[in-house]
């Protein structure tokens, strides 16, 4: 017996399957992972196929050195996926498969943790004569009594009982009374204690959107995209597609934009499905995401809630894969291969015949595009649950207040409306896209801003500890008393992070209380839980953060939203700038009026008149979907033509341009007088945005062309890295 087998070693050079001998004994399946001699060395390896016969010279071939685990790490379906990933994401097949096993798994670097137990052996009925025979030995008889209930007891119970426990417990093993043997454990992640709260009564909308999606389960359709209005309910219908899947014996993976931001979408299903649900997610430990994982695998948690890289959990037999928020940036992988979570959900539902719901208030232009052609099943939630209200949005002219002569970062409106929601008990929250205290450090005397010596950016002032930060390579210095380059001691913060407003808000409304939650202030594991958790229980009576407050919290009594700076992402050089703003900004306004009392929205701005601010005002998602999707249309942008990216780093900008012109020339040669070189529109070498990040020089090429097809294919740029020097 032969087996094809791919060997851990992410090169192009070896990305094609090697054949090793199966010795004798070895109970091997497609899917596991082995070692197998290599060159020299022992690599890892995944068999792929195995095989009766071996077309090359049988003594070359050499025998599989061991099993790593006596189980298929890999699903066969995943493995068909793996193969898929490496044609879309131009990837060597062992980097697709990586994606799919806990990456400490890999290398052998975690173990399996074990307990260990204790136990009596003595029949009940001897129990009494058992401790009466202990004579003077007290810890001997506590210890019996202790085991005397008959059931296995965790060695910590004991030691935290009886002081050297050991001592008597070894005694008793060796008269044969007891034994203490190990298990394995299962490192639990878990924040917490959950109730759970009785199913409502499902509204009418959610009822007929289930009423399309619950006979999918068992007759595959194509996908669904819900457009359902914040507030509408769209987690109860996820729980209720998902417990129908388990009714029916099938598993569900639920993916949502960063776990950590959703800590009330788990606490939710947690509540429901209590240990049938896994969590995976990257602020848990190595242990704990292996021990989830495995979980999944053995089939104990058959529902998995988690970020983009959940899509590959080993749920076998799967029901359902939702995606949360489908219009969220994070859902494409910035690492390599460059996946997008969503294309992957469409496509393992496919192949498995699960259903697949994309969700959002506010879907990409793709996914929405998608659904008017029909490639997309399109299910609507138009109304807040309850008949509550939409929030009522206020758009305020920041140009204005200057002329009034306000020149401090709450307009007018936002401060009044700020007072009246304190004054009468409820909440607020604030949105400003950047962290830090301010923009930017600038002299006044010279003009110069003080920028990253390794990128290519301004340093952002924090003043929590006077230090200037790099939000792209996270270089920190202390903040210079003279400028870097006149030496006049006018530097000086300007413009407005998180820090500054909350300085400005603990001033104004002293005794209100201020929650920042920001990257800054949420570095702990459960620091995002706890923020959270004390705002909701009324301790703070503002909540302030970056877009880390848009997505997904629900306070009932937040009857406030501001969005101080709304500008911020629409002056971002990118053509998804409008979309993007408009979708943060129905997110943000989204979070004020979800309980009884309804809700007001303050959105502050340089540029009123934006079709994406005028939007996000009147919360008219086809209205804007319309005016978006010709706007692309006349400038040429996905979805109506492909953009492809070959970002170009090297240590010197030279070089970096050098290589990008190569490409662009070599593009041209290439498809010059082709049927596909007549679609290029567009081709150009240039330096990138931001042309140093973390001392590398940046250049890349751009390209555009129509698509054959419009909106068959991603809208996302494909980057490809191309390194140099
Ligand atoms: P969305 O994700 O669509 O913004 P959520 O799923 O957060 O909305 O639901 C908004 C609120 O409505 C939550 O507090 C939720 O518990 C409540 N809710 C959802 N469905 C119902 C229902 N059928 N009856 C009563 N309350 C509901
Ligand atoms: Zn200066
Ligand atoms: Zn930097």
């Amino acid at each position: 017996m032969y087996a094809e087998i791919i060997v851990d070693i992410a090169s192009e050079q070896v990305d094609r399957v090697f054949t090793y001998r199966v010795p004798e004994n070895m109970a091997l399946e497609p899917g596991m992972r082995v070692k197998v001699p290599f060159g020299p060395k022992e690599k890892e390896g995944f068999v792929i196929r195995l095989k009766e016969q071996s077309d090359y010279d049988e003594s070359k071939i050499k025998p599989i050195h061991s099993l790593l685990e006596d189980y298929p790490a890999l699903l066969p379906k995943l493995m068909e996926l793996a193969w898929e990933i490496r044609e879309k994401c131009h990837c060597p097949l062992c980097e697709a498969l990586r994606l799919m096993l806990p990456a400490e798994m890999r290398g052998g670097r975690i173990k399996v943790k074990t307990e260990e137990y204790a136990r009596l052996l003595i029949p009940q009925d001897q129990i009494d004569e058992a401790i009466q025979k202990q004579g003077r030995a007290q810890k001997r008889k506590l210890l019996i009594t202790l085991l005397s209930d008959g059931q296995e007891h965790p060695m910590e119970e004991l030691k935290a009982m009886i002081s050297n426990v050991r001592e008597p417990l070894k005694y008793l093993v060796e008269k044969e009374m007891a034994e203490v043997y190990e298990k394995e454990a299962l490192r639990s992640p878990y924040y917490g204690r959950v109730d759970a709260p009785p199913d409502p009564e499902l509204t009418d909308e959610q009822k007929e959107v289930l009423s399309e999606l619950i006979p999918a389960l068992k007759k595959p359709q194509k996908p669904f995209l819900l457009h359902g209005v914040t507030g509408s309910g769209k987690t109860e219908v996820y729980i209720r597609l998902v417990r129908e899947a388990l009714r029916q014996g099938k598993g569900a993976i639920i993916l949502v934009p960063e776990i950590v931001l959703t800590p009330q979408m788990i606490n939710w299903f947690r509540s429901r499905f209590g240990n049938a649900m896994a969590v995976l997610h990257s602020r848990l430990t190595p242990g704990e995401r292996f021990d989830e994982w495995r979980r999944i695998r053995m089939g104990h948690a058959r529902i998995v809630i988690g970020a983009r890289s959940a899509v590959f959990a080993p749920v076998e037999n799967l029901g359902a894969v939702i995606v949360d928020e489908e219009h969220e940036q994070t859902y494409l992988s910035e690492r390599f291969p460059q996946y997008d979570a969503r294309d992957i959900a469409v496509s393992r539902g496919k192949r498995e015949g699960a259903v697949v719901l994309l969700s959002s208030a506010t879907p990409s232009i793709y996914s929405y595009a998608m659904a008017r052609r029909g490639d997309y099943i399109l299910t609507e939630m138009p109304y807040r649950v309850a008949h509550r209200p939409l929030p009522k949005v206020h758009i305020v002219d920041m140009r204005n207040e200057l002329r009034l002569g306000n020149n401090s970062m709450f307009s007018g409106l936002l401060s009044q409306k700020l007072e009246e929601c304190i004054a009468k008990g409820q909440q607020a929250m604030l949105f400003i896209n950047r962290r830090g205290y301010a923009s930017s450090v600038n002299c006044r005397k010279c003009g110069e801003t003080i920028k990253c010596d390794r990128c290519d950016v301004s340093m952002t002032y924090h003043s929590v500890d006077h230090t200037l930060r790099c939000h792209y390579c996270g270089a920190i210095h202390p903040m210079p008393k003279q400028c870097p380059s006149c030496q006049s001691t006018y530097i000086k913060p300007m413009g407005t992070g998180t820090q500054r407003v909350e300085e400005e808000l603990n001033k104004r409304f002293p005794g209100a209380g201020v929650i920042r939650m920001d990257v800054d202030t949420t570095a702990g594991k459960n620091a995002h839980f706890e923020l959270v958790d004390r705002f909701r229980a009324g301790q703070a009576k503002i909540l302030l953060g970056t877009q880390m407050i848009a997505k997904g919290l629900d306070f009932p009594k937040v009857t406030l939203v501001g969005a101080v700076m709304a500008d911020l992402t629409l002056n971002f050089p990118d053509y998804r700038s409008p979309e993007r703003t408009y979708q943060l900004l129905v997110q943000v306004a989204g979070r004020a009026g979800r309980g009884e009392e309804p809700g007001e929205v303050v959105i502050q701005t340089y540029q009123p008149d934006h079709y994406a601010i005028e939007g996000a005002a009147d919360q008219n998602y086809r209205d804007f979907f319309a005016r978006e999707f010709s706007r692309r249309r006349s400038d040429l942008y996905p979805p109506f033509t492909l953009m492809v990216r070959f970002l170009c780093e090297g240590k010197e900008m030279d070089a970096a341009l050098e290589t990008a012109e190569k490409i662009k020339d070599q593009i041209m040669k290439e498809y010059s007088g082709t049927a596909l070189g007549k679609r290029i529109l567009f081709i150009r070498a240039d330096e990138a945005p931001i042309a140093r990040i973390q001392d590398k020089a940046r250049a890349h090429v751009l390209a555009h062309r129509h698509h054959s097809n419009v909106c068959a294919q991603g809208e996302k740029a494909d980057a490809y890295d191309q390194k140099q020097g």
